[in-house]
């Protein structure tokens, strides 16, 4: 075949292996990924879902079909009793703090049992900014933390400890751009079982973001009480502009309902504004691109690893999220990584990203991401803190033939830059 980014005989040579080796592992994709997209097909057969769904409302937004059904649509697929699917909820954290506030009351306790939550979620509850002015911990809930366990999985003798004097056990599926381990289904299950034997009214509660369709269940199947998730990661499928979902135990998603809006009028008003067909396709997309995003993720660790570098999680691990780790140990192999990773972006592929400052951050950032949707991370992305232990953050993938060449850019640009030698 044409080589036609004119990549590196040796790299070329070297993916070549990679891939072979990836085989196995993109079957197990796959199989998920038909088994996910059944159950969507499923859900958007029985309910009846057509074209004058996909009509534009405006102002008050009563009586908005597509809006309703698509709730149905999606509460079916992930099994829950209620959702709500918005394109008002500007980012994964306004859906988190929506339903944190809509069920949180002063003295309530949150107890977060993954350790250190991400980032702007500790914006949210107090415990990361200068000012509280807003936080939970000014509305007076206070908050509590389990570490993991040295290996990695949940600590569930400290979690029973807990479950009776919390309200909401809180659960972060994903790794983030943390170095823990990602929460299985099997482990989120287990966490369900230890607090509902001890406290069967504590709410389970689940960070769902970049977790969705990476297994065949959702923590809704496995008696999370709710889960709650971005449309620009896994769930819109690289097609919804915006927006977030909440689905669940119906009394919490009625609660959330009346924080999304105002008490009374609920889930009754929010006009779509001509969302609701991307908000359709994407959901519809969405197995098949997160399997996309799966296997970039596999490539990229066995690529980097076979580059001698350590990689997080191994490609033959089963996935939870779809978020790998590359350590690259400096400074300059982030910037030029990260680099080569804008240079092979189908959008602003022309722009040489720098790092900078970053609100949340005590360190300078450098990110890269020519995506369709602004900030959008089930695109190809990456994102790099200029600190010890030097890691780049890698996500995404709409599909893999592209993302794949992308990845094979930021090694390209590492060897242009004489910081990585192939052996
Ligand atoms: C992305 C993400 C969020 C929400 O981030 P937004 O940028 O506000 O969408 C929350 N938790 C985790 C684990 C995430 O990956």
């Amino acid at each position: 075949m044409e080589n036609i980014f004119n990549i590196d005989k040796k790299l070329l040579h070297l993916s070549n292996t990679v891939l072979k080796d990836c085989e196995p592992y993109f079957k197990e994709v796959e199989n998920i990924c038909e088994y996910n997209q059944l159950k969507v097909l499923k859900a958007f057969c029985e309910n009846n879902v057509s074209e004058t769904h996909f009509k534009e409302t405006t102002g008050y937004g009563y009586d908005d079909r597509g809006r309703e059904v698509l709730d149905c649509v999606f509460k079916d697929i992930v099994k829950a009793e209620d959702a709500l699917v918005r394109h008002n909820f500007t980012c994964g954290t306004h859906a988190l703090t929506v339903a944190l506030f809509g069920i949180l009351r002063p003295n309530d306790t949150i107890t977060c049992v993954t350790g250190t939550p991400y980032d702007t979620i500790k914006s949210v509850i107090g415990i990361n900014s200068n000012t509280e002015q807003g936080t939970l911990k000014d509305f007076k809930i206070n908050y509590k933390q389990v570490e993991l366990l040295k290996n990695g999985s949940p600590n569930l003798q400290e979690i029973k400890s807990v479950a009776k004097s919390s309200k909401i056990i809180y659960i972060q599926r994903s790794r983030g751009y943390s170095l823990r381990n990602s929460m299985s289904i099997s482990d989120i299950e287990k966490i369900v079982e230890t607090v509902k034997k001890e406290s069967k009214d504590t709410i389970v509660f689940v960070d769902n973001c970049y977790g969705e369709f990476v297994e065949t269940k959702e923590p809704t199947e496995v008696g999370a009480d709710l889960i709650v998730g971005s449309l620009i990661k896994n769930a819109g499928g690289g097609l919804a502009k915006t927006g977030g979902y909440i689905a669940g135990k119906k009394p919490l998603v009625e609660l959330c309902s009346y924080r999304l809006t105002t008490p009374g009028t609920g889930r009754e008003i929010g006009c779509t504004m001509g969302n609701n067909r991307n908000m359709y396709m994407g959901i519809f997309f969405a197995p098949n691109v997160t399997s996309e995003a799966i296997k970039t993720s596999i490539y990229t660790t066995r690529l980097y690893e076979k580059l001698g570098f350590n990689v997080m999680p191994n490609y033959k691990n089963k996935r939870h999220c779809i978020v790998s780790t590359i350590f690259l140990e400096n400074k300059k192999r982030l910037i030029s990584f990260c680099k080569g990773i804008q240079k092979g972006s189908p959008i602003d592929s022309f722009i040489s990203p720098e790092p900078n400052a970053m609100p949340g951050y005590d360190c300078e950032v450098i990110m890269a991401g020519g995506s369709f949707i602004q900030g959008s991370s089930i695109e190809i992305s990456a994102d790099a803190p200029l600190r010890e232990p030097f890691c780049v953050y890698v996500q995404g993938g709409l599909n893999f033939n592209s993302a794949k060449m992308t990845i094979l850019l930021s090694a390209q640009n590492l060897l242009k830059d004489n910081l990585l030698k192939i052996i």
